[in-house]
């Protein structure tokens, strides 16, 4: 009962790249870069299970940025010319690339660091990739001239890499989608039909990562915004619980998402987070599993996975290695109160 699992990213050490950024600049290049990484990746898989977390991630240490990542080995994408374009509904600017060519994959993505994870842990392990939706707003379309059809090519090549990661022994596969909580009705007409398409024929399980961003300062405005109660979630999570995927992460510690609307995802597992990723106190035990208790009154205690509410990516490595460690240690004692540890 209680797995816990990351939502995704954790900060990258020192030595690999500029810290506490999003967008971090690598320390090395080449073949020095490829072997930093998989030493940055083996020092996270190590704290993960020294935190005792349940479901192992790379904390997305060989990918500059959640997107772009996977952009990189994409065809018919222009990194050259970059343009600056307001994302997640203008939330902020950021220099992106442009789509100019039909979209084509030029190899494997994540191939090494998935192989690497999965060699290097026992325990389940789960990988990340954008969703199809968050893709289409974090580049500039120069070809294909309409955001659906995009989208479904993006799927198409996250299916073809989410099948290799299957193939490479990763047990869960999540498509990270926070442009759900900003595209409403889009992501409940297409975006939940697009992700689908990103999972097709994959028999390990799949999940999708629904947020509120990082902590950074854009989103911490963006959520000054949103009221006192966040309903976003209410849209999407009933396509969701009629979709094929299984399992759905979402913000709750701190947030103002009501719990009730966890019920709308009946059938489904639920990755509820129970670490705040917009501050640097950590969370106690008690904090945690109290947070657990709330979930539990809309959802069943045998699907409910403990989680961070987003990526750690842009803390500093002491937090964010204190707060898997609160993570693992609150759904302890949520098993404990629950009588079953
Ligand atoms: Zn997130």
């Amino acid at each position: 009962m209680f797995d816990t699992a990351i939502a995704g990213s954790l900060p990258k050490p020192s030595w690999l790249a500029e810290t506490e950024k999003l967008w971090p600049q690598w320390r090395s290049s080449g073949p020095e870069l490829n072997q930093a990484k998989l030493d940055a990746t083996l020092v996270w898989i190590k704290a993960q299970e020294d935190a005792g977390l349940t479901v192992i991630g790379d904390g997305e240490q060989s990918r500059q940025h959640f997107v772009h990542g996977f952009l990189e080995q994409v065809e018919g994408i222009d990194f050259e010319h970059k343009v600056e374009m307001g994302i997640r509904n203008d939330r902020y600017k950021a220099m992106v690339p442009q789509v100019v060519a039909p979209l084509r994959l030029k190899g494997r993505v994540h191939e090494a660091e998935a192989r690497f994870l999965r060699a290097h842990t026992q325990r389940r392990t789960k990988f990340t990739l954008p969703g199809p939706m968050t893709i289409v707003d974090t580049v500039a379309d120069r070809h294909y001239g309409d955001r659906v059809a995009m989208a479904h090519a993006f799927a198409e090549l996250l299916n073809q890499e989410a099948l290799a990661l299957q193939a490479d022994g990763i047990d869960v596969v999540q498509f990270d989608e926070p442009a759900f909580n900003v595209y409403l009705d889009e992501a409940a007409s297409w975006g939940v039909q697009a992700l689908e398409r990103a999972a097709r024929g994959l028999t390990c399980t799949t999940a999708v990562h629904i947020c509120y961003g990082y902590g950074i300062k854009a989103n911490l405005d963006w959520k000054q915004t949103l009221g006192e109660e966040w309903r976003q979630y209410e849209k999407v999570f009933p396509a969701l619980a009629a979709s094929s995927i299984q399992q759905v992460s979402l913000e709750c510690i701190h947030s103002h998402v009501p719990p009730e609307l966890m019920a709308l995802l009946a059938g489904k597992d639920v990755m509820v987070g129970v670490i705040d990723v917009a501050s640097d106190a950590i969370e106690t035990a008690e904090e945690v599993a109290d947070t657990i208790a709330r979930a539990l009154q809309f959802v069943p205690r045998h699907r409910l996975i403990a989680c961070t509410n987003c990526g750690l990516a842009p803390m500093s490595r002491a937090v964010a290695e204190a707060k898997l460690r609160a993570l693992a240690a609150g759904a302890a004692l949520a098993r404990q109160r629950l009588g079953t540890s």
